[in-house]
């Protein structure tokens, strides 16, 4: 493991730590927010809607907070929304947060990641892509989506899924299409993600994506300075990500200054010299939102130790990953798909919805809920809960 891999977490959840989080971006206030969520007009079916109204309602009156209530993040994103589109927006926020709470299953997941490519131009420490069983040519692994699949996962999605992210395994902007795509996404999607090291931008790609109807894009960066990023980002070179990414920022102040894209710079927490307030420093000019998420050893998924946790992982009810090959896996902890839930086949119809209540994730969600997370390769050297 690299040296500069210190940190140790015992386990892990979703969403990110306080201390690791700067929203430079002013959020719109609860107060605001809860005017906007009682003009949705309510039917007797929207019993999610009336939750977000009894959270607020106890919030206002006894300064109760509890999960449902929107975050910062949530209030930025819906901040334009109203109407349908809100109650959309809502519906797929609880769900993302409460279904693998309360182990609810639909038809379809909450939140789908699509990866455009599996190649990646960078070898960072903490990535699977460290992993020359996985990232060499002969391996297998290695391929780029073909415009025809992504659309045809693109139709299957679009009224059943609200969050896409466009990235997993690889750098999403090597993938030639990856400007088709965006744009095949356009007005189908209430939260479109995509993650890019920002190594590969232009100022002709960048109008693009900016002329593309992206709801985020996040720059993944773990350092303000040069040396460490280059030692975290093997294969990076900071003075063009940092041009790069200050080049994106300026074309949309200057050029899309009516644009509600959300930019987040994130890293990945490795060791404790990583720190905000350093980042801050160095990149909040060009951010709505600068933050670390928390380590998993990715890089070493299938030799970690065996861990003594027993709790059911909240992925399998939250989201759904589909690889450049249509393959279907339910994380990309399992970088090479041993736990496989299925294949998209473009002359098939609801390959998604087969697939996220197929026996085979069933038997997955079963195991995991019985206590025998410890017999399945590689849940048991995963920290996710
Ligand atoms: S390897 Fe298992 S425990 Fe880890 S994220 Fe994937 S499904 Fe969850």
């Amino acid at each position: 493991m690299s040296e500069l891999i210190t940190v140790n977490p015992k386990e892990k959840q979703k969403g990110f730590f306080s201390e690791n989080l700067l929203i430079n971006r002013l959020p719109l206030d609860h107060k605001s927010t809860f005017e906007k969520i009682k003009k949705i007009k309510i039917t007797e079916n929207d019993y999610i809607i009336k939750k977000y109204v009894l959270a607020y309602e106890s919030y206002f009156k006894n300064k109760n907070n509890n999960e449902i209530i929107p975050g910062d993040i949530d209030r930025i994103e819906l901040e334009k929304l109203e109407g349908e589109n809100l109650k959309r927006y809502l519906e797929y926020r609880y769900k993302y947060k409460i279904y693998p709470n309360e182990k609810i299953l639909e038809d379809y997941p909450p939140c789908v990641q699509v990866e455009p490519t599996s190649v990646c131009n960078y070898r960072c420490v903490m990535c699977y892509q460290k992993d020359r069983t996985f990232s060499k040519k002969s391996s297998g692994h290695m391929g780029n989506m073909k415009l025809e699949l992504f659309k045809k996962i693109v139709d299957e999605l679009e009224g059943n899924v609200e969050a896409i992210t466009l990235a997993s395994r690889g750098e999403p902007m090597l993938n030639l299409e990856i400007i088709d795509m965006l744009n095949y996404c356009s007005n189908k999607f209430l939260a479109l993600k995509m993650n890019t090291n920002g190594s590969m931008l232009n100022e002709k790609k960048i109008h693009k994506i900016l002329s593309s109807n992206l709801n985020t894009i996040v720059f993944s960066v773990d350092s303000a300075d040069k040396e460490n990023y280059e030692k975290i980002r093997v294969n990076g070179n900071f003075e063009k990500v940092y041009s790069n990414i200050k080049l994106f920022s300026e074309i949309k102040n200057k050029h899309y200054s009516d644009s509600d894209i959300i930019i987040r710079i994130s890293g990945v927490k490795i060791n404790n010299i990583q720190n905000i307030d350093s980042m801050k420093d160095q990149w909040q000019e060009y951010a709505d939102i600068l933050a670390f998420t928390n380590y998993t050893p990715w890089q070493s998924s299938y030799e970690n130790e065996i861990n003594k946790i027993s709790s059911p992982c909240s992925e399998l009810w939250r989201r759904m990953f589909l690889w450049w090959d249509g393959k279907i896996n339910p994380c990309d902890f399992d970088y090479k798909t041993v736990l496989k839930t299925g294949d998209f086949d473009i002359k098939k119809s609801h390959n998604i919805k087969k697939a996220w209540n197929s026996e085979i994730y069933n038997n997955l969600r079963t195991k995991h809920l019985e206590n025998s997370r410890k017999k399945v390769n590689p849940c048991n050297k995963c920290i996710m809960i």
